[in-house]
């Protein structure tokens, strides 16, 4: 394990753990815990690296909604002038809700309703991003219905491996995502020839945590082919959308950095005045992130001592569900022994950990951090054992924002009846 956090803007200060300028104890003496906490100077910071590496060429940067849809952090990303990358009508609630464009939103997605894309081309978005040939007869006929033309790119899957986690593998041949390379042309042909369609361009999005940036530049050139195919039948796009999927360090891996990462792909791209989209989720929130949660029980076993805690697998699925390693720090330094450690929650199924075997010199009652928890941390969390969802909160300097309240336990069956 590397030394430094891997969130940027965390640092230990007189043996308090401080985010920004504000101490983590101060937080949940404030908001109780368990509490996700995020950091603005990251999510711009992250946002700017992207920024950066574009300069100089038409690019749109759409954040990936699903990663962390709080509409405090859609604000402050809304605030920077970025676009949304969308996933149901929900989401582009939320984006509008939050004071984001509806005009710079690309709506992702296998399974868009006919009531999503309505609800979309009246708000006017971006682009569909459309993954079959029945979904461009559904919406050039939603879209004929109520007098728009929709704007799309088809999703298409250059089959390329990306090298990461097979949950987390979306651009090859036997995912469910996007339209077969071979597919393409004909269904581009097609929507060409409806009218309450204009293509628009391209997208493909391969896979996610994602550390070479070789399969991207692979994909990139792949796309391209096809882009160029097209123009010679006269099938014109504006824009190319390369999807999300930069990876973030939460152990010892070593992500290429936005700009190392973007520079082959965009060697691609170069003399081409195509509009580039990228669709980045866990590179803009992964790492403004935590999870701050309480020692609630130390259970020495036989083989394995247990630190209990108030955080469990519905607040954070990621380890249960892809066995993910998440950094575990305590809040405050204590002059104790450190001792191993399993970081469970107190849900009822052994597949509630958060972290295995880890070295921490706690006691009961303690607070720590999990860290790089910002991305598919609380969008993935879930009632399960009647939990009220966490707190959310951003620090913004010396400043405390109190994003989303904990949830009440009544909120939780109030949509229920009891029969009589
Ligand atoms: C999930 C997803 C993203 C974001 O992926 P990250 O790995 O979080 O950057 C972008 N585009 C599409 C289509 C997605 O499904």
């Amino acid at each position: 394990m590397s030394t430094a956090f891997p969130i940027p803007t965390l640092r230990r200060y007189q043996g308090e753990l401080l985010l920004e300028g504000v101490a983590l104890s101060a937080v949940a003496e404030q908001f109780g815990t368990p509490t996700y906490v995020y950091s603005r100077a990251a999510l711009s910071d992250a946002f700017a690296a992207y920024r950066g590496a574009l300069q100089g060429r038409p690019a749109l940067v759409c954040y990936a909604v699903k990663a962390n849809s709080n509409l405090g952090v859609l604000s402050v990303f809304a605030a920077l002038g970025a676009g949304f990358d969308i996933v149901s009508g929900g989401e582009l609630s939320r984006v509008i809700a939050a004071g984001g464009d509806p005009g710079k939103v690309v709506f992702s997605g296998v399974g868009k309703t006919r009531a999503e894309m309505r609800q979309a081309l009246e708000a006017g978005i971006r682009c569909f991003n459309v993954e079959s040939a029945a979904e461009i007869e559904r919406l050039n006929e939603v879209a004929g219905q109520i007098g728009k033309r929709a704007p799309i790119a088809l999703r298409v899957n250059p089959d390329v491996d990306p090298k990461t986690h097979p949950y987390i593998s979306t651009g090859l041949k036997s995912n469910k995502f996007g339209v077969a390379f071979t597919e393409a042309l004909a269904l581009y042909r097609r929507a060409a020839s409806l009218p309450h369609l204009r293509v628009s361009g391209i997208a493909c999005h391969i896979g996610s945590q994602l550390l070479d940036p070789a399969p991207m530049a692979e994909a990139a050139a792949k796309v391209l082919g096809l882009v160029d195919k097209l123009a010679a039948e006269g099938i014109r796009l504006d824009h190319i959308d390369l999807g999300g999927g930069l990876g973030i360090r939460y152990d010892d891996e070593t992500p290429p950095s936005v700009a190392d990462y973007l520079a082959p792909l965009l060697k691609v791209f170069e003399g081409r005045s195509e509009e580039l989209c990228f669709e980045p989720g866990r590179s803009l929130v992964g790492n403004a992130g935590l999870l701050l949660t309480r020692v609630e029980y130390l259970k020495p076993g036989e083989e394995k001592n247990f630190a209990i805690v108030d955080a469990a697998m519905n607040d954070l699925a990621r380890p249960a569900l892809y066995d993910a390693f998440h950094e575990v720090v305590a809040v405050t330094e204590r002059a104790v022994a450190p001792q191993r450690y399993e970081i469970v929650g107190p849900i009822c199924e052994s597949g509630d950990f958060l972290a295995h075997d880890r070295s921490l010199a706690i006691a009961e009652g303690d607070l720590v951090a999990l860290l790089s928890a910002g991305a598919y941390g609380m969008t993935m969390s879930s009632n399960y054992n009647t939990r009220g969802r966490a707190a959310e909160v951003i620090v913004e300097g010396n400043a405390l924002h109190l994003v989303r309240e904990r949830e009440s336990i009544e909120s939780l069956y109030a949509l229920e009846q009891a029969l009589a």
